[in-house]
This record gives structure tokens, C-alpha cells and sequence, in this order.
């Protein structure tokens, strides 16, 4: 899938539109997600223009891996969720109900997040 530089986090990224921003390095950004699904409910997206974790794996350099995965860390600490727990969320993909075709990790905390997705058959 192409990335669409026209999507609603590509255009947070290019100062477009405004969001809460709760960290930033050189190839990352964390902000709150505008409809928290839980007390804490952040998104934290690479920079460059990756649309999926896939593509991020495959396409992005270590540092800017490295410096993901840093990121999502330091959020949790920096949110005081990483002793009580978070769940992370990557939606890809059609199946994945991904809605904004930037790559994205949802860190959710403050709250139980439940049980993972039910079984289902098919
Ligand atoms: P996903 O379904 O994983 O693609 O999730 C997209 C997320 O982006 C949803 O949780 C939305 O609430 C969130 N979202 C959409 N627009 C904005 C925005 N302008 N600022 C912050 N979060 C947003």
C-alpha cells in the first residue's frame, strides 16, 4: 500500500493541524489520541512516511526503529503507567481495522484493558 500523505497524522506531523503532544525526538512523536478509550490513551508515530508496522520494519533505519521503541517506553514511564500496566495496539491493515494509514502504537493505560480479542471461528 502507498503511503498517503494526505492522512490526518501525516498532516499533525507537518504543523497542519494541532494535537496534544506528549513527547518528541528526532524521529518520533507521542500525542494523546483525541478520543481516549482509557485515563491514559497515547499514539506514537515515527516521523518519516511508513504506513504500517511492516513497512516500518522493512523500510525504516535501526536508529529510527531504536528510537521507536525507546519512545513507546519512555511514554509509559513518562505517563506512570509502566509499573501498573498498559497494553500496546498496532491496528494494520484492513483486517486490523487500521484508520489512519500512518503507523501507529496505541499505549493504553490507567486502566484494566480487559481481555484480549475473544475466539472466534473463521
Ligand atoms: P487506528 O484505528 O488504529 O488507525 O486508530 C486511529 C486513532 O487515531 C483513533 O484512536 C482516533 O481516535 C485517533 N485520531 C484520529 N484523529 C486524531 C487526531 N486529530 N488527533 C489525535 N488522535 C486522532
Amino acid at each position: 500500500m502507498a503511503y498517503d500523505d494526505q492522512n490526518i497524522f501525516a498532516k499533525i506531523l507537518r504543523g497542519e493541524i494541532p494535537c496534544e503532544k506528549v513527547h518528541e525526538t528526532d524521529h518520533t512523536l507521542a500525542f494523546n489520541d483525541i478520543a481516549r478509550a482509557r485515563p491514559v490513551h497515547v499514539l506514537v508515530i515515527p516521523k518519516g512516511a511508513y504506513v504500517s508496522s511492516d513497512d516500518f520494519s522493512a523500510k525504516a533505519s535501526d536508529a529510527e526503529i531504536a528510537d521507536f521503541w525507546r519512545t513507546v517506553g519512555d511514554v509509559a514511564r513518562m505517563k506512570g503507567v509502566a509499573d501498573s500496566g498498559y497494553r500496546l495496539i498496532a491496528n494494520t491493515g484492513a483486517d486490523g481495522h487500521q484508520e489512519v494509514p500512518h503507523f501507529h502504537m496505541h499505549v493504553l493505560g490507567g486502566a484494566t484493558a480487559g481481555p484480549m480479542l475473544k475466539k472466534r471461528d473463521g
